[in-house]
């Protein structure tokens, strides 16, 4: 009885002094730091995306991110088996758990060196410049982070004049494409930029299109092109609002963004286009 008296008794100075010692901490505005093991548990348990602020709860403490709550129907928590009610009550301390959990950026292996709020980790991957992009060159299985992929295409690819050229001043260049090789890469040597010109071939014509190697939302740099290719009097052109970015050249046919050449104007194997690229002008 005395021994569980005095252990309760050591308990509570105990308390005392780490409540004073936090107290403290916090007029001194002093962190500490610890490591979180699995990033899971700042996932939405709904969507399995990062948990945004605000997040919210149901009565059972079931966790729901904003877009997830923005969707819940008859305010009904929308947790596996639970059907309690949901209304606006927010959870404070996961909130205060997302402030403060920072992640390095996934491609920090290849050296970048940048840590974000678990939350913006997956909007900076998008424009990472450290980001996995594949040599264009389909000979090439070279992969390498866009920052440094324009410089191995100079160095091994340069030569090759029959996949690419250059392009200066985005004013509209020359274009010959052989439908069967599929890819030209143009560079451009000022803003060390790679596009490339890409045809599909499918049963009643070929697809072209123009897209840049970047990651999906690199910097600011926007542009747009114009492709058109005449024959026999006959004139297809086309304007696209932007050109789209890719990591690697795939075969799939773009669902957007792309010139279509029916069977009946093609002569050959060979395109002859004229193509002009120009950039956005950002607001
Ligand atoms: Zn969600
Ligand atoms: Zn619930
Ligand atoms: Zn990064
Ligand atoms: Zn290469």
């Amino acid at each position: 009885m005395e021994g569980s008296n005095s252990h309760s008794h050591i308990q509570l100075s105990k308390e005392k002094i780490s409540h004073r010692q936090k107290k403290q901490r916090m007029e001194k505005n002093e962190t500490r730091s610890a490591k979180l093991l699995d990033l899971d548990v700042l996932d939405c348990p709904i969507c399995f995306e990062p948990l945004t602020i605000p997040t919210f709860q149901c009565d059972d403490g079931h966790l729901v991110c904003s877009f997830c709550f923005a969707k819940v129907s008859s305010n009904r928590c929308p947790g596996p088996g639970c059907d309690l009610p949901i209304g606006n009550k927010r959870c404070f301390s996961m909130e205060k758990v997302l402030e403060s959990a920072f992640v390095p950026c996934p491609n920090t292996e290849f050296g970048c060196t940048e840590s974000f709020s678990y939350g913006k980790v997956s909007s900076h991957e998008k424009e990472c410049n450290y980001s996995q992009c594949s040599c264009p060159n389909l000979e090439c299985n070279y992969t390498g982070s866009y920052n440094i992929i324009y410089g191995h295409f100079m160095r091994s690819h340069l030569y090759n004049s029959t996949i690419c050229s250059s392009i200066w001043g985005y004013s509209s260049v020359d274009v010959r494409i052989n439908i069967n090789e599929k890819v030209l890469v143009l560079w451009e040597s000022l803003q060390k930029l790679l596009f490339v010109v890409q045809c599909f071939r499918e049963r009643h014509g070929v697809y072209v299109t123009v897209r840049r190697i970047a990651p999906s939302a690199s910097e600011l740099k926007k542009f747009s092109y114009c492709l058109s290719y005449s024959i026999d009097g006959h004139n297809v052109t086309y304007e696209s609002p932007e050109v789209k970015r890719l990591l690697e050249v795939n075969s799939q046919i773009p669902d957007e963004s792309f010139m279509f050449v029916p069977n009946c104007l093609l002569r050959g194997e060979m395109l002859e286009l004229k193509l002009g690229i120009k950039k956005l002008m950002q607001k």
